[in-house]
Parts: C-alpha cells; structure tokens; sequence
C-alpha cells in the first residue's frame, strides 16, 4: 500500500509573520505599555507647563493645557502658543481668555491664515499615513489569503479569519481616507475665504485703495529684500485744505473729492506704483522702482496736471475750489519703511510750511 507523502509546511511567509507577531500577547502587552507610558510623558508634561506658569491646577487649565500639548484642538493650541511666544509664560488672564474662547474671535487673519496651515499639514500627514496604511493592509491581505490555501485546515480557518479583518480595515482605511480627502477640500475653501477676507482687510473702504496695513505688508516685503537690489521711494501727498472743502460744501462732496484725487493718484502715476490711503485725506506712494529724484519729478508732473484741473460739485454743477495737494518723497533706505515714511512726512511738513501745492524731498 502505497502511502501519501506527508506535505512539507510550507514555511511562514514574511509579512505573515509579522502579522502574527503583531498579534502576540508579549506584543499587545508592550503596545499597551507604550500607549501607558506615552500618557505618563503627556500627564507629566501637562504638570510641568501648569508649574512653570504657576497656573493653578484646575480643571479649566489643566484641560487648555491638554489640549494644547495634545494638538487635539487646534485654534486653542495656536493661541496657546502665541501667548507662550509672546511673553514667554501662560498668566491666568491669559489662560482664562483662550478658554473662554475669547482669543478665537480675536483671532486676525493672520493667525486664522496660520490655523488653516497647521491643518492642512496635519491632514496632509493623517492622508500619508492613511495612504501607507492601507497599502500595507492590502498587502498583508493578499499575503494571508495566497498563503492560507496552503496551511492545514485549522490555521486556514484563523488565516481566513485574520484575511477578513484585514478586509474590514482595508474598507475602514478608505472611508478614513474618504473623509480626510473631504476635510481637505472644506480646508481648501477655508482657505479662499481666508484670502476674501485679507484682501478685504487690506482695501480702503471709501476710496478702494490697498490701505494703510497693505502699505505697511508691501513695506515690509521691500525692507525683507524682496525686490532684489532695485531702489525704492516713498511719498506722502496731502490735500491742501481739505477741512475747507468739507466746511464749505459738506462731508459727502468732500468724501467724492477723496474718491477723486484717489483715482486721479493712481491713474497718473501708473502701476508700478503702489498709491495707499494712509489715512484721512494722507496718501501715500511707494514707487518700487525708482530713485527720489524720479518719484519727484513724477509726483510733481500730476500735481500740476490736478491743479491745472476744476472739478464740478455734482451736487450743485458748481466748481470746487482748486483742489491740490503737497507731497513729501523719502528713498526707501537702509533704515526700512518706516524710517523712510517718517521721512517723507517731514519732507511733506515742509511742503506746506513752503506755501502748498508742491512736492519737497527729504
Ligand atoms: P492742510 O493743507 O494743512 O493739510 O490742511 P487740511 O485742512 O487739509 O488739514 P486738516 O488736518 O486741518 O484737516 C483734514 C480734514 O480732513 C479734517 C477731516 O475732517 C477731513 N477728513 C479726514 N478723513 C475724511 C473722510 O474720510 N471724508 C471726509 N469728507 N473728510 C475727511
Ligand atoms: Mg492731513
Ligand atoms: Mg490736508
């Protein structure tokens, strides 16, 4: 009588081992135990943070804390970590108002604009690691399924068990995946919104011209070195007796006058100038390339051109006074923006104690 062959176990393939050693008892102990410790590390960080702030233990700090080491929310973390950046420590007061929320609606697009980063970045993170996951998911899936044919029938029967829920976690990973992908779409209109609103921010209201704050971001790029080595210059035209035209022919035809000279500014000195609301009837121009003497000799040629002009008062069809301005120009120096802006409004001081409607440099 012939006798079968006895099969030869086929040996455990890799990834199936690791699967089997994953699901070890000695594994899930030491899992639990990193989870344990990983807990300890956060409850003792918690403490020291508590301590070196000398914030009171209480369940209101010792939650904002939590959740600013955690990351678990994310507006509070970030004005957690502002006010550490800021002043080096979390004071009650401080703490209090950021668990009141109170910093949220404080926060200004700026901080709001470094909020979306923070989840965009974590999300790109949680959609890597998903993406990993489920590769290798799917891999182990294949691998347990190829190989459980080929086990006795009991293993099989767990192997098929395991390939299952492999299956199932696969399916899982997706709908995690799904998810992120929306929650990245939500951060990318977010995003838009973020950039409506600055862009809003930054627009002067009765005139439409970039203001006083989009100066100032347009300043700093230059001062950051921005535009390479070109020369830049700064200017600030003033209306010559403006409380006059107001005085005279009300607020709303001075306010037209301003929409007015507003545009004419822009118009004449063309695109490359960067011509901003600086406040009342104070604009100011940044001519991003161009020396002093240049910005001069072209504020100076609309400057005659607007005296030159007689604008009618749509109200009545009367002419307004002339209406002029004077202007001081400073060169955008190693000093920065501001240095040179305070320049320019002595320059402009000077315009006006020389009798007005003109253009004086620094
Ligand atoms: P100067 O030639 O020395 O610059 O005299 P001025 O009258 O132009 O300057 P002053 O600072 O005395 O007055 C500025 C006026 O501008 C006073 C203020 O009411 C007016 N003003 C500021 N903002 C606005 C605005 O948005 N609309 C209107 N209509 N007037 C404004
Ligand atoms: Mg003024
Ligand atoms: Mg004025």
């Amino acid at each position: 009588m012939a006798t079968r062959p006895h099969p030869t176990p086929a040996p455990t393939p890799a990834p199936l081992r690791r699967m089997l050693d994953w699901l070890s008892p000695a594994r899930r102990a030491q899992r639990l135990d990193e989870r344990l410790a990983a807990r300890r590390r956060l409850f003792d960080s918690i403490g020291e943070l508590l301590f070196a702030s000398r914030l009171a233990p209480s369940p209101r700090n010792y939650k904002l804390v939590h959740s600013y080491l955690s990351g678990e929310d994310v507006a509070t973390s970030v004005a957690v970590a502002e006010a550490l950046r800021a002043t080096g420590t979390l004071t009650e007061a401080a703490a209090a108002r950021i668990a009141d929320g109170q910093e949220t609606t404080e926060l200004g697009p700026d901080t709001l604009a470094r909020i979306v980063e923070t989840l965009e970045a974590r999300i790109g993170e949680c959609l890597g690691a998903a993406g990993q996951s489920r590769r290798t998911a799917e891999q182990f899936g294949s691998a347990i399924e190829g190989e459980a044919a080929r086990l006795d029938d009991d293993p099989a029967a767990t192997i098929a068990r395991i390939a299952a829920l492999t299956r199932d976690a696969v399916t899982a990973t997706r709908l995690a995946e799904a998810q992120l992908e929306r929650t990245r779409h939500e951060a990318d209109s977010l995003r838009r919104d973020l950039r409506q609103a600055r862009r809003a921010a930054e627009r002067d209201h009765l005139t439409g011209l970039p203001n006083r704050r989009a100066l100032e971001a347009a300043l700093r790029a230059l001062d950051a070195g921005d535009a390479g080595d070109a020369v830049a210059t700064v200017a600030l035209c003033d209306i010559d007796d403006f409380k006059q035209v107001n005085d005279r022919f009300g607020h709303a035809a001075g306010d037209r006058v301003l929409r007015f000279v507003a545009g004419f500014l822009e118009r004449e000195l063309g695109g490359d100038v960067l011509v901003a609301r600086h406040g009342g009837e104070e604009f100011a121009c940044l001519f991003r390339h161009g020396d002093a003497p240049a910005a001069v000799a072209r504020l100076d040629a609309a400057r005659e051109r607007l005296s030159a002009r007689s604008l009618i008062n749509q109200e009545t069809g009367l002419a307004f006074d002339r209406v002029t301005f004077s202007a001081g120009v400073a060169p955008l120096g190693a000093d920065g923006g501001a240095a040179a802006l305070a320049e320019a409004d002595l320059a402009l001081y000077a315009a006006k104690h020389a009798g007005k409607n003109r253009v004086c440099a620094a």
